[in-house]
């Protein structure tokens, strides 16, 4: 058989655990066999950042940037367990957010939904995909307790010395007192890569904020947004068919609720976090939610939304056969695949990333799968092994 063709390497970057077993199988048994597989190898397991000092990290980000595609595999954010476990020469930061700060980049998360696993919400027949602000707010805030009476403000000293100053509170006896700041080149960027993320997809974008409470700090996220749309996207959008829609977040709540699914829901970052673990539970399983981190310059890196699934990785290591999903990691391919195909203009390499997704949801809704989404399934279902199941993908394709 020919193999497919591809014209540019993708960016692999390679993690820890079950999924880096599960990575090596499902590029043994549904990727070689069927492409020409052309990649940058970058080894993210954690001996390999210790070793490099997380030079390796920063570095595949950098290709990243290089080459516009990349697929990752999950990573271990090292704690003092695992320092202690890996032998660590320090406690490394977590990948993710080392790659996302050099990509400059937001993260859209969109469950895969399978014909026998319904979601809780009803309605919703197509994907949410949520998109979180990554930077800021109560992520990097300033906080303090207040011991006693007294006042607080907000001071602002500008590059020649004058302040601007604000009340925050006058205390009558103690309390508790934050500052939260963000970015316009951060919002900006979000907001750019919500865009083109719509436009990339052919769903409707929604944003909401909080807006008629904090008129400044809210207010601002929703005018950063409506100027970019009114002075870049909005024919574009018109063009496409498809609509820009910003409303109060607990009006969306309400919305999303009441919706069929299918467009793209942006979040400021508290936002952000808090509902896309609502959305994936709602939709059925973590194992099932895909990720992609999208730069404002036109770079993509795919991945599973779950960790490195370390329980099983045990069991794994004393020789036990475990049912780990592998289906979020072989989108993470596909969906990279495709995308190289798309820029690369290589057809084939776009119908094979089709053709495997069909080849994985075929399988579960033919009633083979692992048991976390067996025992969600409504109809009977056999319940497998990891290789078992990649061998029935296989067949099917
Ligand atoms: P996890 O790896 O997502 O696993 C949590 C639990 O969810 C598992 O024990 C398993 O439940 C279930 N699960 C998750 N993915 C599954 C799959 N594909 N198939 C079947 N079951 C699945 O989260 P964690 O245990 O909190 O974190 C483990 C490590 O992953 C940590 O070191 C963390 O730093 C890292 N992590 C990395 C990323 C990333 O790279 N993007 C994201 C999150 C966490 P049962 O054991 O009940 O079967
Ligand atoms: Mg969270």
């Amino acid at each position: 058989m020919n193999k497919i063709q591809m014209k540019t390497p993708l960016v692999e970057m390679d993690g820890d655990e079950m999924t880096r077993v599960l990575w090596g199988w499902i590029k043994d048994e549904l990727l070689l066999p069927f492409i020409d597989l052309k990649t940058e190898y970058y080894d993210l397991g954690l001996p390999n950042r210790d070793k490099t000092g997380d030079q390796v990290t920063i570095d595949s980000a950098y290709a990243t940037k290089k080459y516009g595609v990349a697929v990752k595999c999950a990573t271990i954010t090292p704690n003092a367990q695992r320092v202690t476990e890996y032998n660590l020469r320090e406690m490394w930061k977590s990948p993710n957010a080392t790659i996302r700060a050099i990509l400059d980049g937001t993260v859209f998360r969109a469950p895969i939904l399978v014909d026998g696993i319904s979601p809780y919400v009803t309605t919703w027949k197509s994907p949410i995909t949520i998109a979180r602000h990554a930077y800021g707010d109560i992520y990097k805030n300033s906080e303090m307790s207040i011991p006693s009476a007294g006042k607080a403000e907000l001071v602002f000293t500008d590059a020649n010395g004058n302040e601007t100053r604000k009340l925050i509170q006058k205390f009558k006896g103690p309390g508790i007192v934050q500052g939260i700041h963000n970015l316009d080149s951060s919002i900006e960027s979000f907001a750019k890569s919500c865009f083109d993320f719509a436009l990339d997809t052919k769903q409707d974008l929604w944003f909401s904020t909080k807006d008629t409470i904090s008129k400044t700090y809210d207010h601002h996220f929703k005018d950063i947004f409506a100027d970019l749309y009114a002075n870049v996207y909005e024919d574009k959008f018109k063009a496409a068919g498809i609509e820009y829609f910003y409303t109060l977040i607990d009006d969306a709540v309400a919305r999303v609720i009441r919706s069929k699914g299918g467009f793209i829901w942006a979040l400021k970052n508290y936002d952000g976090d808090v509902m896309s673990d609502m959305l994936a539970t709602a939709f059925g399983s973590l194992s099932m939610m895909t990720s992609v981190l999208v730069s404002p310059d036109g770079n993509y890196e795919y991945e599973a939304a779950h960790g490195t699934v370390t329980r099983h990785y045990y069991r794994y290591l004393k020789g036990e056969e475990t049912g780990t999903n592998p289906i979020a990691t072989i989108f993470a391919w596909t969906g990279a695949l495709r995308k190289r195909g798309q820029l690369d203009n290589t057809p084939d390499l776009c119908a094979f990333a089709d053709k495997l997704e069909k080849a994985t949801l075929d399988t579960v809704e033919g009633g083979v799968m692992t048991n976390d989404l067996a025992i969600l399934f409504n109809r009977p279902a056999k319940s497998v092994t990891t290789r078992e199941f990649l061998a029935a993908i296989r067949e099917k394709l």
